[in-house]
């Protein structure tokens, strides 16, 4: 309500925050969540809560009158078209030189994503989180975080002989005759469900292509783990459409919120404050280092430090499809939930997941979505005169991405006589370049932060998401950003909240 006080304000229902909710309620400590998508707990008009990826509607993108699909085009048709103005689920943010994808509801990315959920190998840890102990972060947290997540592997057999996966088991074939590791990756998808949609049992989700506008069905969202966790303790208390627009030092001591409730239009429908005498900053990589380069520089935080929006990456992500041979089909039916990679990070710099592409039609196509080692990063600085937040990422810097991705699709095209796909991404276009789905950094580490995420600054204020990770996470990011808020989480309550 307008004009609260609670103990802590979280801003942000995705990875970083839903461990600080959880963690905090578990402690004793009431907590307040802000979040300004919607809560996804309604279903439209055709029954669903969610509509299906080859369906874009007014549910699937926040605040555009246009859909701005990932794969914008295929066999030359271009894919877009016109939706109501609405808070959809997935944004498609545009700074000039990069489209940065987003969940948006309660649940954040975990709404969105393909539930991959991947451990870096322990090797590349030191160039993840440079400053934080690997045999911490190996031995309690990335366990801790897995387990709160309920990331499960697909059971191998059933994985070798079910239709919705020949597409992994072809981009296997393909990864082994040229010579590169092949991994599975664990999910967070419900593998039992899974089993049940092949059979018919149970209405399909990921075997229906659910994935990018939401899973109706069996992926494991934040809100059926850590946040049903969080809000079972009685403790937790969720705003949906509520955007924090202002924190500032209150005069008697704590942060003056400002938030905006929203409207299912974007519209601006009332103005609260709440005071908070802690507030955790876990609005994403791109959320949180927007909201904290603007107050540093309009003054409301004025003691943040320097490096506040600085180290943003994009993870390396480049996306390209293949084109097969004919006796090399991809399945008509493809689970949107992928199951494995192409590991070659040590030799040239990339790591593949072999993607879905469920489009219900036989398409002959591998597509993959590339991590990829890069040394680009890029920085969020206030535009006054525009009154907005800029990135300064530039297109050209993912030449060293695509680079590093053809050192496994160049060798794998060469091997078994085939050809990049040209229609995925615009006519003519091989790589999906314009794009990033884990945006990471901002606020980095030991550097916008203290050890544990800390601001410098301003003693309360706390970031905890994708944003104190500087840039690139060698595989998909989540399981990463969960560990580490759990790490920070456990010093902070026992540091800064048990008195
Ligand atoms: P988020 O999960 O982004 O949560 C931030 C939340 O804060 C959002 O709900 C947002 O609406 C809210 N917010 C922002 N600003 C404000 C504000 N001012 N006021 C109130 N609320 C605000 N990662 C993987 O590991 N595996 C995958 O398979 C995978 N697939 C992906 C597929 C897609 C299409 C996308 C887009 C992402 C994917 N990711 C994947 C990335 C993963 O989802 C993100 O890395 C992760 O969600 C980031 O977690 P976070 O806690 O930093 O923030």
């Amino acid at each position: 309500a307008d004009g609260a006080a609670v103990p802590v304000l979280v801003v942000g229902t995705g990875y970083g925050g839903s461990v600080a909710a959880l963690r905090l309620a578990e402690a004793g400590i009431d907590v307040h969540m802000a979040e300004m998508g919607q809560s996804w707990d309604t279903p439209g008009p055709d029954g669903n809560v969610f509509a299906n990826t080859t369906k874009p509607d007014y549910r699937s993108f926040w605040l555009r009158t246009r859909t701005k699909q990932p794969l914008s085009s295929f066999l030359g048709f271009p894919l877009d078209k016109d939706v109501p103005l609405h808070t959809g689920i997935l944004d498609a943010e545009d700074f000039a030189g990069i489209t940065v994808y987003q969940g948006r509801g309660v649940g954040g990315g975990s709404l969105v994503n393909g539930g991959m959920a991947v451990t870096p190998r322990r090797e590349n840890f030191p160039s993840v989180l440079p400053t934080v102990d690997a045999d911490e972060m190996y031995g309690v947290y990335y366990p801790r975080a897995n387990a709160g997540l309920g990331v499960a592997e697909v059971d191998p057999d059933w994985w070798e002989s079910t239709a919705c996966y020949q597409y992994a088991r072809v981009g296997r074939k393909h990864a082994q005759r040229s010579g590169f590791p092949f991994v599975f990756v664990p999910n967070v998808y419900d593998w039992a469900y899974m089993k049940q949609e092949a059979t018919g049992a149970v209405p399909k989700s990921a075997l229906a292509g659910e994935v990018l506008y939401g899973n109706n069905h069996g992926k494991k969202t934040l809100r059926k783990t850590y946040l049903a966790r969080a809000q079972a303790t009685g403790r937790v208390t969720v705003s949906p459409l509520h955007r924090v627009t202002d924190v500032r030092p209150a005069d008697g001591g704590g942060y003056t919120v400002t938030l905006d409730r929203l409207t299912t239009t974007g519209t601006v429908a009332a103005t609260k404050t709440v005071t908070a005498a802690r507030v955790f900053f876990a609005a994403g990589s791109v959320g949180t280092s927007k909201l904290l380069t603007r107050l540093r520089a309009t003054g409301a935080l004025p003691r943040l430090n320097s490096e506040i929006g600085r180290g943003w990456g994009d993870n390396g992500n480049v996306m390209c499809g293949r084109a097969n041979h004919m006796w090399d089909a991809t399945g008509k039916l493809q689970s949107a939930m992928p199951t494995a990679g192409i590991d070659n990070w040590s030799a040239g710099g990339a790591f593949a997941e072999v993607a879905p592409l469920p489009t219900g039609i036989e398409t002959y196509a591998s597509f993959y979505l590339s991590i990829t080692r890069t040394p680009h990063r890029a920085d969020f600085s206030w535009n006054a005169a525009a009154n907005r937040v800029d990135l300064d990422w530039q297109r050209s810097w993912k030449q060293t991405s695509i680079d590093a991705a053809k050192t496994i699709f160049d060798k794998i095209n060469a091997k078994e006589g085939t050809i990049y796909r040209t229609d995925l991404f615009g006519a003519n276009k091989i790589w999906g370049d314009h794009l990033t789905y884990h945006p990471l950094g901002g606020a980095v580490l030991d550097k916008a932060t203290d050890h544990y995420g800390r601001l410098h600054g301003h003693s309360g204020l706390y970031v905890i998401d994708g944003a104190l990770i500087p840039g690139c996470a060698t595989v998909n990011p989540f399981v990463t950003i969960t560990a580490l808020a759990e790490r920070n989480i456990e010093r902070i309550i026992a540091a800064d909240l048990r008195t």
